[in-house]
């Protein structure tokens, strides 16, 4: 028996803060989704659930319905693939076992990333960590933004295109856990998985049928066709996959604040799909205003 119904969209489900690489505290992620009309938002930061309190807050105090999320981190062969997570329990243990992991590789890696940018420009760890609130999780856009600091780029985009371009040779990967393993993670711990950006043009480009049915064997529940960085062709095939599994699918914006363009609102996911999230994720709750 279900209850009345306590939110109400338009809903987007994938926004990031300063405790990952988006550039705003939680709290302002959550005014700049409702100056943007939306009723329900998710916080999605990478491989982190620190803005969680703050972000509910701030939502509900807003009238808005706030849904726990994060933005895992995993790669299958060389794609790096992010998969969005939600209603999972923050405190399972292996699943926070595996955040931990990636989140402290990450810095050793934006470390190296850094010495080698250090051979040929003026560019120190000191210069990020400036860029780098607390324990956010460390990632390239932090690099990027201590080399706008240090006049080496234009912003976030420039720095991307430029000098973080891995074939400028200063790339290093990071750990992440393949996306089946992430996925039995999320569902362990009660989540929601979710492929972000599953079909994106270039390197990450979507993963074969066959590792895609094998995910949704395991429990991965849908995709984010709504994203500007989707490709028209993968999305009409992933529409019909979609369609032959019973999938859920998400729209959203991936909000980062002042680091990409992408604004809250800009995608929105449907209610009824909302509405299939919340019924699946057992882990935590949706915090109501
Ligand atoms: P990392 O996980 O450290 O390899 O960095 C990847 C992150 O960089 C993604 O989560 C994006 O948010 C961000 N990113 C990638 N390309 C760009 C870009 N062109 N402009 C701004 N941010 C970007
Ligand atoms: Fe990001
Ligand atoms: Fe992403
Ligand atoms: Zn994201």
């Amino acid at each position: 028996m279900t209850g009345e119904r306590r939110w109400e969209g338009p809903s987007d489900l994938h926004l990031h803060s300063l405790r990952s690489d988006g550039t705003e505290p939680p709290a302002a992620v959550m005014q700049a989704a409702h100056r943007y009309a939306l009723r329900t938002a998710a916080l999605t930061d990478h491989d982190t659930t620190s803005g969680w309190a703050e972000a509910a807050d701030a939502a509900t105090s807003l009238g808005m319905t706030f849904l726990p999320g994060m933005e895992l981190s995993a790669k299958q062969e060389w794609r790096s693939v992010h998969m969005l997570a939600f209603l999972f329990d923050p405190d399972d243990a292996a699943l926070r076992a595996e955040m931990d992991r990636i989140r402290g590789d990450r810095m050793g890696r934006a470390e190296r990333i850094v010495n080698k940018i250090a051979r040929d420009y003026d560019l120190t760890w000191d210069d990020v960590v400036e860029q780098t609130h607390g324990d956010a999780t460390v990632g390239r856009p932090h690099i990027a933004d201590a080399l706008v600091a240090r006049g080496l780029a234009r912003d976030r985009a420039a720095a991307f295109a430029g000098i973080l371009n891995p074939r400028q040779g200063y790339y290093v990967p990071h750990y992440a856990p393949d996306p089946l393993t992430a996925v039995r993670l999320i569902v362990g711990a009660g989540g929601v998985p979710i492929i972000a950006h599953p079909t994106p043009s270039g390197r990450d480009r979507m993963m074969p049928p066959d590792v895609l049915h094998r995910l949704i064997d395991a429990g991965l529940a849908g995709f984010e066709l709504d994203h500007r960085e989707n490709t028209e062709g993968g999305k009409k095939i992933l529409r019909a996959l979609v369609q032959e599994r019973d999938l859920i699918v998400t729209g959203s914006s991936d909000y980062h604040g002042l680091g990409k363009p992408n604004l809250p609102g800009e995608n929105t996911t449907a209610d009824e799909m909302v509405q299939r999230i919340i019924d699946l994720g057992t882990g935590t709750s949706p915090v109501y205003p």
